[in-house]
């Protein structure tokens, strides 16, 4: 008998951020997942660790760091790719492996060329399936929670997808993904696909079937309910679904139909939904991804009747017109509202209901900085923390900083910018630098005197500003995306004066790229010695 209980597995962290163009730091990746924990997801994939020293490291603290959830690092069926993973999650609570391969011909004969793997097709298919089974033992060496993915299952022959199931369970597979890669399917044909697996593959009832949808026709949310109808327990996704392409399932909007049609599914999760809007703010800013308003469930409008009549019928009776409550999703009037009279524990209680946990030294920071928004603003709100935390606690090593920023604009003058900055002197000392430039406008001003006083050539890829809170005196909270090479960052920075908000993004996206660069030579030297023990 199967459970009316969905496992909710989130991959913002890995199928998420593989696809934003953005990488993340390990400690705003821990950040994340503390709060998918508060979510009370059941599954967190925190990354890929073979995939680059960072996404190792990251993975590492994740699995060091967040309890609750399952933690979950995927890999190919490569052995070096399962080791990591087992390094990766030693020390995580309940750590699982997410192991697997093409299952689909064209995979089997696109990824898999070369001869060795066979000539024929059949050849590759035995080849292939061999090697399924021996990456389940070998996962099954580090842990006893292993998860298998039949990669492009949406297109793949049933008799062969179904002898691989089977085979994979067989050798200790605790729970079967079948994915739809390529967001091929529509959802009769995805939920006959789960149905007809969960009838043929013969011991399917020991582990769990789980559904992976991608949204390249806008049917991943579906897809994904088809496959619990037909027999899945575990739906992966992501939050806001940011993903490869256009995207992953999106996990609010399929929790939200589970739980508001529940008379129809029959079904539950078990999240706590009124986490909902604040994970969905905190992945938009990290990846630099903003949420369209109409996106159901999070989105800023989803729940803003504007229609004379709507509104008329919703302030007669909630029901005309809501078949959820905004409060329920986590849309909620901040009732806490502090002030520069608010003590520093007062501070810390409210950023660690928000889900931020601080050492003392970034507490005593970021008092700072509140104060000095507070006695600006007189009212600070929670989006208004949020928003001092992202730009004060920097993941990274400052190497480069603000001291003094002046600039001229108006209707009749050039605007003009001078900054003074501390950057990184010839003998390791730090020095203070000035510069002074013209721009288009005081932005642009100001960004053209950073880049000659840092004389550090980034490429400004986005430029975005926007109000955290309502009213004139609101912060703003501006967002660059940074490029050098292939690297991309997201910088932000936030301030009640907007021009200086945009040059605290462009220092932060600076000094991100600096410490990029500076952790890849330190850890490739560091995976060297990894590698070279047994
Ligand atoms: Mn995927």
């Amino acid at each position: 008998m199967l459970s009316n209980k969905v496992a909710v597995f989130d991959t913002t962290l890995r199928d998420g951020e593989q696809a934003a163009g953005t990488r993340l730091g390990s400690r705003e990746k821990v950040t994340i997942a503390r709060q998918l924990a508060r979510l009370n997801v059941d599954i967190i994939e925190a990354g890929y660790p073979n995939s680059s020293p960072e996404d190792f490291e990251a993975v590492r603290q994740i699995a060091e760091e967040i309890e609750g959830p399952i933690i979950c690092a995927l890999s190919r069926v490569v052995p070096e790719d399962i080791h990591a993973c087992g390094k990766a999650l030693a020390k995580a609570r309940r750590p699982r492996i997410h192991t697997g391969i093409g299952a689909s011909d064209i995979h089997v004969m696109g990824k898999f060329r070369d001869d060795r793997y066979g000539r024929t097709l059949a050849e590759k298919r035995v080849t292939i399936l061999r090697l399924a089974v021996e990456a389940v033992k070998l996962a099954k060496t580090y842990v006893d929670d292993v998860q298998f993915y039949t990669e492009d299952a949406g297109r793949s022959d049933l008799d062969y997808l179904c002898e691989m199931i089977e085979a994979v369970i067989s050798a200790g597979a605790t729970v079967v993904n079948i994915p739809d890669t390529t967001g091929y399917t529509v959802p009769e044909q995805y939920g006959a696909l789960i149905r007809t697996v969960c009838a043929k593959v013969p011991n399917i009832d020991r582990v769990t079937v789980s559904v992976h949808c991608h949204d390249d026709l806008g049917l991943a949310v579906s897809n994904s309910l088809a496959g619990v109808q037909n027999g899945a327990r575990q739906v992966e996704g992501t939050i806001n679904g940011i993903g490869e392409r256009a995207g992953n399932a999106s996990l609010e909007e399929i929790v939200m139909a589970l739980r508001t049609r529940r008379d129809y599914f029959g079904l539950d999760t078990a999240i706590d939904a009124h986490e909902f809007r604040r994970t969905s703010r905190m992945v938009a800013d990290m990846l630099g991804i903003p949420v369209p308003p109409n996106k159901a469930v999070v989105g800023s409008n989803a729940f803003a009747h504007s229609s004379g009549i709507h509104v008329d019928g919703v302030l007669k009776d909630r029901q005309t017109y809501e078949i959820m409550l905004p409060e329920d999703v986590g849309f909620e009037k901040s009732h806490v509202v502090l002030t520069a009279r608010t003590g520093r524990a007062g501070l810390r209680d409210r950023l660690e209901k928000l889900g931020y946990h601080l050492s003392k030294e970034e507490l005593d920071q970021a008092y700072q900085r509140f104060l000095v928004v507070a006695d600006k603003k007189q009212e600070v709100y929670d989006d208004d923390l949020i928003a001092i935390v992202h730009d004060e606690l920097h993941p990274v090593e400052e190497t480069y900083r603000i001291e003094y920023l002046h600039i001229d604009s108006g209707t009749s003058t050039i605007p003009t910018a001078t900054v003074c900055l501390r950057v990184p002197g010839q003998s390791g000392e730090t020095e203070t630098r000035k510069a002074a430039s013209i721009g288009d406008g005081p932005v642009d001003a100001v960004y053209k005197a950073i880049g000659t006083a840092t004389n550090n050539p980034a490429r400004l890829v986005s430029y975005d500003i926007r109000s955290v809170t309502s009213g004139t005196e609101a912060l703003g909270e501006a967002t660059v995306q940074l490029q050098q090479g292939d690297t991309k960052v997201i910088g932000r920075g936030a301030s009640t004066d907007v021009i200086e908000a945009s040059a605290r993004a462009y220092i932060d996206g600076l000094n991100k790229l600096s410490a990029l660069r500076r952790r890849q030579e330190s850890a490739q030297q560091q995976m060297f010695v990894d590698h070279a023990q047994p």
